[in-house]
């Protein structure tokens, strides 16, 4: 054979059986097979372990399963980010005709999905006021398939009564999806508390260093994982086996992260809640977070995310100022990972009335030491 052939056709192989304390990284597209009847093409691992890449190799199969077995879920499938885990959860359960109910302080990508795709494929979609059952069970009908929570809410932190949601979405016969992102799994079981399909952005937590973009969906019953996995295949929604493998690693410290991360975002908290030019501070183990109740009941503890609401004279442009004096807080998007970070958000889209855009400010704590936080903080919020 030609050297061509031979690049491609190697003689010689290397010694099987070694083990790593590490989940290997399986790359590929394509899938052998032992024989041509053998070939298939189908999402579903119980029928045919591994048939395309784009439907896991053992790498993302194992993130899979992990994810499943922290949030105790019947089945987990892994997405390119915690917003395509929420497209997923909409595009699988939503079809034209069908009413689907969104908390009004839901993760704004999710409301944008919803208003802008959705609704052209007429889906009515309505939003509820997150702290209301009232209201939320005079909104469901026949035609509601999907009950949407989000607890934390995104910005405005306010914990949702997911149990009584979810005993109104089924008396009306809705699934109910839970975007359990700020929990990470860990801090609130979605499943004991009544919920269906249950999506994290392992781009937070479970990723934890700010690295990698990736979601999940997991679902309570076969019914739904049938119900998803097709929906899944049909989108194309590959995931990269390199960034599987990072966040298999982020998830052997998950429990240890988040715990300090937790502790020293409360001591943060704590601080802000004692100066005079602070309204309320939206951390849901305080008692100034709307659901704090529900929190204490439902949760066992507390992420490193809080949302601080500052007192007038303070303006959208003073607080800019102040983030900018900012040393150890990064500007940006996105949270989770060991660097704390600071937002003033958009509140585009909200029935606000206008009241948090100006005078709101979303931290995400990291790992650094909470003193040198405070100091931080101190400094660059003096006036
Ligand atoms: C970040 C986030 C998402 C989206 O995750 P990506 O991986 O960035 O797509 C969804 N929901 C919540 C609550 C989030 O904070």
């Amino acid at each position: 054979m030609k050297r061509r052939t031979r690049l491609v056709h190697p003689r010689r192989s290397v010694p099987e059986g070694f083990r790593s304390l590490a989940v290997p990284v399986y790359r590929g597209s394509t899938t052998l097979f032992p024989r041509a009847a053998a070939v298939r093409d189908t999402w579903d691992h119980d029928q045919a372990a591994y048939t395309y890449g784009a439907y896991g190799t053992p790498t993302t199969v194992e993130l899979a399963d992990r994810i499943a077995e922290l949030e105790g879920a019947h089945r987990t499938f892994v997405t390119p980010g915690g917003q395509a885990a929420l497209t997923l959860v909409y595009l699988a359960c939503c079809s034209a005709g069908d009413h689907v109910l969104v908390p009004a302080n839901v993760y704004g990508p999710s409301r944008d999905f919803a208003d802008r795709v959705l609704r052209r494929f007429g889906v009515d979609v309505e939003y509820y006021a997150p702290l209301d059952l009232d209201a939320l069970a005079a909104r469901l009908r026949p035609a509601t398939r999907l009950v949407w929570c989000e607890s934390p809410g995104s910005l405005t932190m306010e914990i949702q009564d997911v149990p009584a949601i979810a005993a109104a979405a089924h008396a009306a016969g809705a699934l109910v999806a839970l975007d359990n992102t700020y929990a990470a799994g860990v801090l609130f079981d979605a499943f004991a508390h009544g919920v269906d399909l249950s999506i994290q952005a392992l781009t937070k937590y479970a990723g934890g260093h700010s690295d990698l973009l990736l979601g999940t969906v997991s679902v309570r019953d076969e019914a739904l994982y049938r119900r998803v996995g097709p929906v899944l295949q049909d989108l194309g929604c590959s995931v990269s086996p390199d960034d599987c493998s990072l966040a298999l690693r982020g998830l052997q410290t998950l429990d240890v992260r988040l715990a300090a991360i937790g502790a020293s975002a409360l001591e943060v908290a704590r601080w802000f809640a004692g100066r005079d030019d602070v309204e309320s501070v939206r951390h849901p183990a305080l008692e100034s977070c709307p659901g704090h109740a529900v929190w204490r009941r439902d949760f066992s503890g507390a992420a490193g995310l809080f949302s601080v609401l500052f007192r007038p004279p303070w303006t959208r442009a003073a607080l800019h100022q102040a983030l900018d004096r900012l040393t150890l807080f990064g500007l940006g998007y996105s949270w989770g990972g060991v660097t704390s970070l600071a937002v003033t958000p958009g509140f585009a889209g909200r029935d606000d009335g206008g009241r948090f855009g100006d005078r709101l400010v979303r931290f995400s704590i990291g790992l650094e030491d909470p003193g040198d936080l405070v100091a931080d903080l101190d400094r660059a919020f003096r006036r």
